[in-house]
């Protein structure tokens, strides 16, 4: 049984620590899905992990961490930890467990498999995201042990995929700013990120903008706290993203707020553009996005007429189903300004296409050799989980390995994926910290390593730098490293293979690709400096040279053009609302957006009883209108429901959130809430029209008393 350290606050570990009697301090990284990928400082004392901070050199971590992650120490020495490995010994999905050895839970998971893949190796499915982010323990050991057996491949979709290829198809990549450039932006403009709570370094950064001047803009259907912040709030319908980047467009071209020579040069389709431009008045945009047409011509002007101008795109607006053709649209905005002339102007969704990695030396696709299994969209595992196998389909899935992953909570639709996980005749094998919902379905639940307790090597999706991971702590109870678990099984499955034999440490020098934006950079390098960051140009697209095939800004997406489909950049409003679906609408008029609570991430965190503590318990923001038309009171507990489920939570009355919208903060863990249900309990399986991403902002409900 573990025991909580030393409880003084994790922020009192100085640089010089080190200097402290008996203090060793180890650098660390933080390995969860966040686009500021903190180095940490971790002090050690008697092998236990006593304090924790963020590195004060690191330039963008700047020695602080989020709320959440300061309480990383709870997090690893908490009491619930699993400690060994557990067997299935109730009912599926009861959470009853009997502890057993390592080899026998090894020896029967391989033997499992083994039998399965003997019929059909597609009937086996690897189900992981980023629950950590680095590439040891995340898409290493764990890619190379699934090829080598020819399991269904997994679509890993659940975040960010529409806006990746919405991106890729105008940038060519997921490229954009450096981060620490917005430090010197004259104006800011965040676009569907509540920064403060998911992007709190950015946000730094952009209060150094403020300090000197910048102006700094908010487009989200939530008046969060960011919003509240900035100097302006446009408050739009969810949905409608790309709608209001037109209207902009349109303000732009009618102004002549362009930047000739760089379309000139630079860019592919302008023309094009420019006519589906001048079709959207700043009066058809707000009526569209539920805004005033004052408001889209004073961004238009800002964005037109400001130098430099830094867009910092989030993930929030790409989670409907026109979530893809919505970064498409606002993606175009730098070039028709030549705002990528400046290091500080540009757009950022994500740093991660700047990193070169090798990932075919760490995953290994080669193991598949002619074989090419099938591919398994993460978000339609509800869906997937159910099919019975056939046709178009292929085999039934009959056995589930979850890594670094909570599909129970994060996937949407959860009836569909409970129903799915709650099958006697599906063998489920996760690796965790905790019991979470997903590992209570499961027939073995083995003990995985934090990042304290293991090796590892991050890139970031928000900042340029590689960081290192050093194990501070020998593992906590019998926990392995993910890479250890599938080395092991790998080993009995009689995979011979030498790859499997890879250390952590070679693994990680993998990682690293030859490239010159890794110039000076290899593992050893990081692990003697703590991260080292690429060399990649502060203004990238300065004078062009996208990472298109056409080397362009593409307005228009040739492939498109050339299939005689509309090249440009559409507006697709979501699956459900009162334009598409009057008759859903009627029944459920109110749109449900389920954005991260400031002290969760995803469903991460939710069982740190401090966190846990600082929500509050879920709660449903409804706008005053809505509440006096349903007789709803503040504080009264709520009943939101639509055809595929309901949650309750408790009545928050308020204007930040717009009239027939209500909001609900995420990811509460079902077991962990006071109705035993989620907010995914009324999402659906419906995807984005691009990358196949899931739609969980894109949902109709209506809430009444409890
Ligand atoms: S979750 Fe994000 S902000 Fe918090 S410590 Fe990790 S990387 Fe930093």
């Amino acid at each position: 049984m573990s025991t909580l350290p030393d409880s003084s606050p994790a922020s009192s570990l100085s640089a010089s620590a080190g200097a402290e009697a008996g203090l060793r301090v180890v650098r660390a990284a933080c390995p969860h899905d966040c686009p500021d990928t903190c180095a940490m400082l971790v002090g050690v004392r008697d092998g236990v992990a006593v304090q924790l901070r963020g590195d004060p050199q690191h330039p963008t971590t700047a020695g602080a961490l989020c709320t959440k992650v300061s309480r990383y120490l709870e997090r690893t020495y908490h009491p619930e930890r699993v400690l060994q490995p557990l067997r299935r010994c109730g009912p599926k999905g009861s959470g009853q467990f009997e502890p057993v050895s390592w080899d026998q839970a090894l020896d029967d998971i391989a033997s499992r498999l083994r039998t399965l893949a003997a019929a059909d190796p597609e009937s086996i499915l690897p189900y992981s995201y980023a629950g950590t982010m680095g590439f040891v323990q995340g898409e290493s050991m764990a890619a190379r042990f699934f090829h080598r057996l020819g399991a269904s491949l997994l679509d890993r979709t659940i975040c960010a995929s529409a806006g990746a290829e919405g991106l890729r198809q105008v940038l060519g990549g997921l490229v954009g700013m450096d981060v620490e450039q917005f430090a010197h932006s004259r104006l800011i403009v965040i676009w569907g990120s509540n920064s403060i709570t998911s992007n709190l370094h950015f946000w730094s950064l952009a209060q150094q903008a403020r300090r000197a001047g910048a102006t700094l803009v908010c487009i989200d259907p939530w008046r969060n706290e960011t919003a509240r912040r900035c100097h302006l709030h446009l408050q739009l319908r969810p949905g409608t993203d790309a709608a209001l980047a037109w209207g902009l467009m349109g303000e732009l071209v009618r102004n002549d707020w362009l930047d000739h020579d760089y379309i000139r040069h630079h860019t592919l389709g302008f023309e094009a553009l420019r006519e589906r431009a001048l079709e959207w008045s700043a009066e058809r945009a707000a009526e569209t996005c539920g805004l005033e047409p004052q408001q889209v011509r004073e961004l238009a002007r800002l964005l037109g007429t400001t130098r430099a101008a830094g867009i910092r795109v989030n993930y929030g607006l790409q989670r409907v189903r026109g979530g893809g053709n919505a970064v498409r649209a606002i993606a175009c905005l730098p070039a028709l300004t030549g705002a990528w002339r400046e290091a500080a102007g540009g757009l950022l969704l994500s740093s991660s296409g700047h990193f070169a990695v090798a990932h075919d030396a760490l995953e290994r696709p080669d193991l598949l050799g002619a074989r090419r299994p099938r591919t398994i969209n993460m978000s339609t595992i509800g869906d997937a989980l159910l099919h019975p196998g056939g046709e178009g389909f292929g085999p039934r899935i009959d056995a589930l390995v979850v890594y670094n992953s909570n599909p129970a909570v994060v996937a949407p639709e959860s009836a569909k994926v409970l129903q799915g996980l709650r099958r006697e005749d599906l063998f489920t094998v996760v690796l965790e910290h905790f019991r979470t919902d997903t590992a209570d379905h499961a027939d073995y639940v083995l003990p995985a390593t934090t990042q304290l307790e293991h090796l590892d090597v991050l890139k970031s999706y928000g900042h340029r730098y590689w960081v290192a991971n050093e194990p501070a702590i020998a593992p906590v109870g019998q926990a392995r490293p993910n890479s250890a678990i599938f080395r092991e099984l790998a080993a009995r499955m009689g995979f011979d293979e030498p790859c499997f034999l890879d250390s952590d440490e070679a693994i990680a020098g993998q990682a690293l690709a030859e490239d010159p934006r890794n110039a000076g950079l290899d593992f050893a390098t990081l692990r003697r400096r703590g991260w080292g960051k690429l060399a990649v140009p502060d203004a990238p697209f300065a004078e062009g040279g996208f990472p298109t095939p056409s080397g362009r800004c593409q307005f228009v997406y040739p492939p498109d053009q050339e299939a005689g489909r509309d090249p440009l950049p559409q507006v697709i409003l979501p699956h459900e609302c009162a334009q598409t679906r009057p008759d859903l609408a009627a029944r459920y008029p109110l749109a449900l957006l389920s954005p991260p609570a400031r002290n969760f991430l995803n469903s991460s965190f939710v069982n740190v009883e401090s966190l846990r503590a600082g929500e509050k318990g879920p709660q449903l923001l409804v706008h005053p209108r809505d509440a006096a038309a349903r007789g709803l009171r503040e504080g009264q507990e709520l009943r939101c429901f639509n055809d595929r489920g309901e949650m309750r939570a408790a009545c928050r009355i308020t204007e930040d959130t717009r009239e027939g919208q209500v909001i609900t903060l995420g990811l509460w863990w079902r077991k962990l809430s006071p109705d035993g249900r989620s907010v995914n309990d009324l999402t659906h399986q419906g995807l984005t029209d691009l990358g196949g991403g899931p739609c969980f902002y894109d949902c109709l409900v209506e809430v009444a008393p409890a």
